[in-house]
Formats: structure tokens, C-alpha cells, sequence
């Protein structure tokens, strides 16, 4: 297996420090807003790598922290006037609900920052002791980048040209403003009633944000581990302030293998809550929360999410959305096509050529676009050997419960249940509307949408009617 090393820009043969084992890191919400779907791109990649390491026999211990104290937080629960674990805490029930509504695996560990502060102190006051922090005239705590040599190794920038002892206070900052960085910022007026005051060689004041992960990671994993994972806006200064953190403090290498995933973009701006061109995913599961007024199924989501390959930009379209629809409906009804023939002609060679494209996509740097390239030739081929009759269908369904075990898009289920009702009747309100407004493309869409699901349509002078048609 092989993947993407952000840190040496090649990409490597996958070696565990431990064979049959692999320690994951996800940096995980800043949590003072609902995650936006870019942000659920990179759990999504997060959540395939590890759906993918487990299918290829590894046990996985992945943590995905949450930032429940940083700038963005303390700005925001002070203009909201209450106290910044009250304003925190809907938005982390938020994103747990979020992350199961997209069917993403949870995490072994889900540390939160604030329960780690004391992690973080000690790793400050060693670097104090290295000499390697220092303290300045406000009585904040920087790291000194000059006394790490390879400080700007991950996100490839030299720092040479540095003007000695020029700090930065914020936890976000632009790569061409490399500069010592925050540790510990001493208390002032505007972190109103956020600091940690038990501390006294450090000092009233709170942590910075790139010291939180160090901590966390350490606490959980241990001063080395296998794989770090973020988005690629992460590289720099988080990252790079990580690895710097870390291997100060433990002497060791930190991270392996970092792997970041590339942008989700909303006409060719990264999608962000700064730059106010955010969706939600309540957004799209809500048809009032946008403009195609639809109400979006979030398998659907989760597998246009899924489906670019990790290390390229994706650009968000509704339109988009709605043909992923219509592929993932193409898998749901070969399945219901193939479970009802319970013996033919074998498909022992589709499925065997099919599982072996799939592994060497995947095992080249998650490759999806091209494995799923070879699971829909696939759905192509076992269709046209039940045209010229039947077959074994029980094989077919065995094989895509396997490998959804990778793409999570609950396909199981979708096939035991079909749709909920609730959702079939808005389906045909819809429907309604668009006949209404002789929006007929829209409308025979919606019937076969249904049918593929396994619910048919009849038009009667009382109204539609709708039944299921199979078990
Ligand atoms: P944050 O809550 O801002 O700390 O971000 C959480 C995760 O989402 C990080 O790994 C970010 O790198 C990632 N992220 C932020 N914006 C995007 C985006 N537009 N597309 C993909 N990932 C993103
Ligand atoms: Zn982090």
C-alpha cells in the first residue's frame, strides 16, 4: 500500500511502526460553528483511510481531537456573552450527529483540548527548560524556530531569511509570516473569562492551538505514530508547528506518513466559514436550506464526497449532487435486480477481476475515482449477464456488502428497508409540484428515482398512491 508523504512530496510504501497496527491522528473541529461540508471532506478521506487500512487487515487506533478553545472560540463566546464551554457545546453534539448521518466510523479517542491543558504545560516547560521557548515582554510563552533546524520541512518553505524574534500571537498566520510562535499567551482583557490560572511558573493565560494537538497525540499515541491526516490548509502553521513542538520536546520523529487532503471549492474559492461561501450538511438535508430545494439523502453526500480522489480539488455543484444521485441509484437497483435470483450462471469471475482493480486503485494512494471506475464496469457487466439470464445474484450482493464495508454508504440497509416513508412522500410532493409546473424531466426523474428504490408510482383520479414492490 502506498501513499502520499506530504512531508517528503513522494509517495511511499505504507510500513506500520508496528506490523498489523496503524496510530492515526485526524485533526478534528474548531468547534464554534456547525462543520461545513469542505470540512466533511476531509473527515470523509479520513474516514475511508481507515475503513480501507481495517479492510486491508489493520487495526486502527485513530483519534480525531476536538479544539474547544482557541482565538475563533474566545472571540465568539465573549461577543455572545456566555461562557466558552456553554457556547462550545452545541456545536459538538452538532458534529457528532453530523459525522453519523454520514455514516462515518467513529474514532477510538476523541480528546478535547481542554481536558489536556496539563499535557500541554509540561511540554512547554520543557521547551522553556531546552531553551527553545522563551518568554516576552507580556508574559506569553513563544517557540523559537530558529533552534529547529528543519522548522519549514513540511510545508516546504526555508526560513533563513527570518528577522530574528518576530512573533506572531495569532493561531492562524500566512506561510510568508513564519515566525515564532504562541505556546502559552499570557492573559489580556479581550480572553474575558478564558485562562488557566493554577499554573504559576507559566502564568495566567491559555494555550495556543498548534500546542493542543502535540499534547493530545502524545497523550493518546505517544511521542511517534503512523499516519497525521488534516486538510492541506493544515500544513501550514499547524502542522509545521506540531513536528516542531513534538520533536523538540521527545527527540524522536513525530509522524511517518502525513497525508492531506485537498480542498472542497465552491466556484473555485475554497469553501470556508471566513469567506461566508459555506454549506452545512444541514443545509442539504434541509430543502428549505437550499437553492435547488431539495432535501439530499446523505449517502448521497457522503459518496460525492468520497468520490474525487483526496489529493485533488473538488469543486462543489448541486448539479453534481443530483448525478451522484443517480449512480448510486444505479447500484441500489442492480442489487435488488441481483437479489432476487438465487441461482444461475456463475459471477465468481466478475466479482474476482472487480475485488483485484479495486485494491490496486486503492492501494495506490486511495485511488478511488479509478476504483470506482471498476466497481460501475462492474454493475455494467453483471447486468448484461442477467439480461441473457440469470445468475448467481447472491454472490453479487456478498461482494458489494464487502466492499461497502470501505465506501459506507449503507447499502444494506438501503436494500432491507428502501426509504423511509416520510422521505417517498416528500419524493412525490415534489413530484407534484414539478407536473404542476410542467416540469416534466423533473418529474419522470422523481418516478424513476422511486422505482430504482423499489417503490412504484401510480396515478389514480384520488391521487398518487405508492407501494413497495419487493420485500
Ligand atoms: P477547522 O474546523 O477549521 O479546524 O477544520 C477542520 C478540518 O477541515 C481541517 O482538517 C481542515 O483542514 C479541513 N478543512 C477546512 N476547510 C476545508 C475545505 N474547504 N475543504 C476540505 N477540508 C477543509
Ligand atoms: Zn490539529
Amino acid at each position: 500500500m502506498q501513499f502520499f508523504n506530504t512531508l517528503t512530496r513522494q509517495q511511499e510504501e505504507f510500513v506500520p511502526m508496528e506490523p498489523g497496527k496503524v496510530k492515526l491522528y485526524t485533526c478534528g473541529p474548531t468547534v464554534h460553528d456547525f462543520a461545513h461540508i469542505g470540512n466533511f471532506r476531509t473527515y470523509v478521506f479520513e474516514d475511508l483511510l481507515r475503513r480501507y487500512l481495517r479492510y486491508r487487515g489493520y487495526q486502527v487506533t485513530q483519534v480525531m481531537n476536538l479544539t474547544d478553545v482557541e482565538d475563533k472560540i474566545i472571540r465568539k463566546s465573549i461577543a455572545a456573552g456566555v461562557h466558552f464551554k456553554e457556547y462550545t457545546k452545541p456545536y459538538i453534539e452538532a458534529f457528532f450527529e453530523d459525522l453519523k448521518r454520514l455514516n462515518i466510523q467513529p474514532a477510538e479517542h476523541y480528546p478535547r483540548a481542554t481536558e489536556h491543558v496539563d499535557g500541554m504545560v509540561e511540554m512547554i516547560r520543557d521547551l522553556l527548560q531546552k531553551g527553545i521557548a522563551y518568554r516576552s515582554e507580556d508574559g506569553s510563552i513563544y517557540y523559537n524556530i530558529t533552534k529547529f533546524p528543519s522548522y519549514g520541512q513540511l510545508a516546504h518553505i526555508c526560513v533563513s531569511e527570518l528577522v530574528s524574534g518576530a512573533r506572531v500571537a495569532q493561531d492562524e498566520y500566512e506561510k510568508d509570516s513564519a515566525c515564532d510562535f504562541a505556546l502559552w499567551k499570557a492573559w489580556d482583557e479581550a480572553d474575558g473569562h478564558v485562562y488557566w490560572d493554577q499554573y504559576e511558573d507559566l502564568g495566567k493565560g491559555r494555550p495556543g492551538w498548534h500546542i493542543e494537538c502535540s499534547a493530545m497525540s502524545r497523550a493518546i499515541l505517544g511521542d511517534s505514530f503512523d499516519i497525521h491526516c488534516g486538510g492541506v490548509d493544515n500544513i501550514f502553521p499547524h502542522h509545521q508547528n506540531e513536528i516542531a513542538q513534538s520533536e523538540a520536546f521527545s527527540g524522536k520523529k513525530f509522524v511517518n506518513y502525513w497525508l492531506h487532503s485537498e480542498h472542497l471549492q465552491v466556484e473555485s474559492y475554497k469553501m470556508s466559514k471566513s469567506k461566508g461561501n459555506f454549506i452545512t450538511l444541514r443545509d442539504l438535508l434541509d430543502p428549505q436550506g437550499n437553492p435547488s430545494r431539495r432535501a439530499y439523502d446523505p449517502m448521497v453526500i457522503r459518496f460525492s464526497l468520497l468520490s474525487a480522489s483526496y489529493g485533488s480539488r473538488m469543486n462543489f455543484k448541486y448539479e453534481g449532487l443530483q448525478q451522484d444521485e443517480k449512480a448510486l441509484e444505479r447500484i441500489v437497483a442492480l442489487l435488488r435486480r441481483a437479489q432476487e435470483q438465487t441461482a444461475g450462471e456463475s459471477v465468481d469471475d466478475l466479482v474476482e477481476k472487480t475485488r483485484a482493480e479495486f485494491i490496486r486503485h486503492m492501494d495506490n494512494n486511495l485511488l478511488i475515482t479509478e476504483a470506482l471506475a471498476a466497481l460501475f464496469n462492474f454493475v455494467t457487466d453483471v447486468n448484461k449477464r442477467m439480461d441473457a439470464g440469470p445468475i448467481n445474484g447472491q454472490k453479487v450482493v456478498e461482494f458489494w456488502n464487502e466492499i461497502d464495508e470501505v465506501l459506507g454508504l449503507n447499502l444494506k440497509e438501503k436494500l432491507q428497508t428502501g426509504p423511509l416513508d416520510e422521505d417517498i412522500e416528500k419524493l412525490i410532493e415534489e413530484r407534484q409540484a414539478a407536473r404542476k409546473a410542467k416540469n416534466f424531466a423533473r418529474s419522470d426523474e422523481i418516478r424513476n428515482q422511486l422505482l430504482a428504490q423499489g417503490i412504484v408510482l401510480e396515478d389514480t383520479p384520488q391521487g398518487v398512491r405508492w407501494k413497495r414492490s419487493s420485500p
